[in-house]
């Protein structure tokens, strides 16, 4: 049987803005959707409008002053104490109806949760999410609202075990943050080490406090690390968690900003690499949860060089339905002209060896390593967690 699989999207989600030259482009979401329609991925029928983010969704996850400061600086007002909040930076720029359009993403990804939760399909996909860096009271690093948060928030309060994977180039630290002490969120991030990269944190000691500890799981990862080495990281550590975890639906923050390409970090992922990711993971989630999957989006700055590309291969391991080698000319030129650039011809990456062997061997080393140590600290917590559940 084919799985049940819904693609949340609304056309506000592709029409705001952060600011004209801000890399965060959320117009990739519809070169995403018509790569996907023009290759015959996303029948009308898949198409899920969001619903209207149920009152107090927000504010059980941030600050309700903070949420009452970002409704006031989108109109203009109280722009100073927005700046103590992080917003009105060169990151995070106030812009006219930001509260509305953020609010929008978390009601999009809200959707694809309760759209798994309640049955309706078994994978939901909400690309216009994945905002992992805003905290309680505060905007970091282009997010404002954690829509994950709020995602995994309403999962929570149904009684659901929600296991997070965020394998974004940067640190997930905004959801990591908010469910650090709970026992029934597990959060799992493979990034660039918080050593060379946005937001510094995210070391393999960062294991969770209290009633959550062992359950907070970080892998940080050398500049250059490529897919081989990615992906072993990946085999070391995520399964075992999950596995030790026994989530009853899992997300997966696919920030697209780990591919070579992305201008603002250093990790060297190809197309190939981050779909032997994502087929990993619906393949967990078939394993561990009945299939119960939702995917975001989340960074992905070589805008429509990548994001589109990555998250059509996603859908595709959600869907189970293969995406054509070529892309479609009419889909390259229609963005072309929108990106100001040539757009790529072919779904995956021709291979490219941009390290030096030396240079390859160590980054392998270390990663492998890191991996090693994160498991070895780690799987002791996990085992008593279990065995206190059990008894
Ligand atoms: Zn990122």
């Amino acid at each position: 049987m084919k799985p049940r699989v819904r693609f949340v999207y609304a056309p506000q989600l592709a029409a705001w803005r952060l600011g004209e030259d801000h890399p965060f482009k959320p117009e990739r979401l519809d070169a995403l959707k018509d790569l996907l329609e023009r290759t015959g991925l996303l029948p009308d029928e898949l198409v899920r409008a969001p619903d209207a983010l149920p009152a107090g969704s927000l504010e059980a996850v941030h600050d309700p002053g903070y949420v009452e400061v970002v409704r006031a600086a989108s109109h203009g007002k109280r722009l100073e104490e927005a700046y103590r909040h992080g917003l009105g930076t060169s990151d995070t720029p106030l812009s006219p109806g930001l509260h509305d359009a953020v609010t929008s993403v978390c009601a999009a990804t809200w959707t694809a949760m309760n759209v798994v939760l309640s049955g309706e399909a078994t994978r939901a996909a909400a690309f216009s999410g994945g905002l992992h860096h805003a905290m309680r009271d505060r905007a970091s690093g282009f997010c404002v609202y954690n829509d994950l948060n709020v995602a995994i928030a309403h999962a929570r309060s149904k009684g659901a075990r929600v296991a997070y994977l965020d394998v974004d180039a940067h640190h997930g630290d905004g959801v990591q943050d908010a469910f650090y002490a709970d026992a029934d969120v597990l959060t799992v991030s493979l990034h660039e080490s918080g050593r060379y990269l946005f937001p510094g944190t995210g070391y393999g000691s960062e294991l969770g406090r209290e009633a959550g500890r062992g359950w907070s799981v970080n892998v940080p990862l050398e500049p250059f690390t490529d897919d081989a080495s990615f992906l072993e990281a990946f085999d070391l550590v995520v399964p075992a968690a999950l596995e030790a975890f026994a989530p009853d639906v899992i997300v997966l923050q696919a920030g697209a900003d780990a591919h070579a390409l992305d201008p603002l970090a250093d990790l060297q992922l190809s197309l190939q690499g981050m779909r032997a990711v994502y087929e990993r993971v619906v393949g967990l989630a078939d394993a561990l949860c009945e299939g119960r999957l939702v995917v975001t989006g989340g960074g992905g700055y070589a805008a429509f060089h990548v994001p589109p590309r990555a998250w059509a291969h996603a859908w595709s391991a959600m869907t189970g339905a293969p995406l054509p080698e070529r892309l479609p000319e009419a889909w390259r030129q229609r963005w072309r002209d929108v990106a100001g650039h040539d757009l790529p011809e072919f779904a995956l990456d021709a291979p490219q060896d941009t390290l030096p062997e030396s240079r390859r061997v160590a980054m392998t080393s270390h990663n492998r390593a890191v991996a090693r140590r994160v498991l070895d600290v780690a799987s002791p917590l996990w085992a008593r967690r279990v065995g206190e559940e059990s008894t």
